[in-house]
């Protein structure tokens, strides 16, 4: 007997990086796994899944808009018999800018999908999972939810606001019998992240901020997620749980 054995776990933003890589866990876990995604890429992920025997099935799913949202969330519930588990992780990292001159248009988009993304996600999940008298939901935060760095304004933002949401929706489903958590990843290795891979002098910058001394691989995140949605987190609510090696404790 598995862990995940026959439940319906929802993720959103599994077709690259953290999204990608828990959805593989999950899956190894017995889950059967819904992804959300607006790239087309989580085609790949569930070959990938389903290589190894594992069931998921993709639902494009652009995350800041309520009708993809409710699709997504139904087709987890009729094709998968209910819905244990949501992984609210899609999200998107702006071009850097100085606070004065960031774009309206890159500011509102980042908080489109990072922060309304997640509210439309818990919102729709919530009264599923209340019905069921059952869930857990993890949304994906960031070192950039508890500290600040220059440059990402509207990223920063939408990380901050998704504890807000995370607390908030914590206190008043739990009671419910839906319990919402936060994770923080610190630098993990994914497209989102290999731009900055590229810069020259990136690496001997960061490098001395890590105590773990390297950036994360996205499998690093997964075991997190997995713990916090299975029952032996039964006490774990409202909680952020910040995974950087470190970063953030000096
Ligand atoms: P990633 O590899 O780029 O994965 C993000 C996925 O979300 C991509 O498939 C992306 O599609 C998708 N997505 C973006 N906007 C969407 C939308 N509106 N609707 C549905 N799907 C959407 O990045 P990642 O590094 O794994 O990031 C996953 C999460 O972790 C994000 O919330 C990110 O902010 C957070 N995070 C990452 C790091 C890090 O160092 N990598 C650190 C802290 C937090 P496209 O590829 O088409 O954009």
């Amino acid at each position: 007997m598995m862990r995940y054995d026959g439940k319906s776990v929802l993720i959103t933003g599994a077709a690259t990086g953290i999204g990608r890589a828990t959805a593989l866990a999950f899956a190894r876990e017995g889950a059967k796994v819904m992804i959300g995604d607006y790239n087309d890429a989580a085609e790949d992920t569930v070959d990938a899944i389903k290589a190894e025997g594992g069931t998921a099935a993709f639902t494009p799913c652009d995350v800041s808009k309520r009708d993809d949202v409710d699709a997504l969330v139904a087709a987890a519930v009729k094709q998968h018999g209910g819905l244990d588990a949501a992984f609210n992780n899609a999200g998107v990292f702006p071009p850097e800018q100085m606070f004065a001159d960031f774009d309206e248009e890159a500011f509102d988009r980042t908080i489109a999908i990072n922060l309304k993304g997640v509210f439309l996600c818990m919102k729709v999940q919530l009264p599923v999972m209340v019905k069921q008298g059952k869930g857990a939901i993890v949304n994906t935060s960031s070192v950039g939810g508890v500290i600040a760095n220059p440059g990402m304004a509207p990223y920063i933002a939408s990380k901050h606001g998704v504890l807000g949401l995370t607390r908030t929706a914590a206190i008043e489903y739990v009671k419910l019998g839906v319990r919402i958590n936060a994770i923080c990843p610190g630098f993990v290795r994914t497209p989102m992240t290999e731009p900055w891979f590229q810069r020259e002098g990136f690496l001997e910058a960061f490098l001395p901020t890590s105590p773990i001394g390297r950036p994360a691989n996205p499998e690093e995140m997964s075991g997190t997620v997995l713990h916090l949605c299975s029952d032996e987190a039964s006490f774990t609510n409202g909680a952020v749980i910040i995974v950087d090696g470190g970063q953030t404790a000096i």
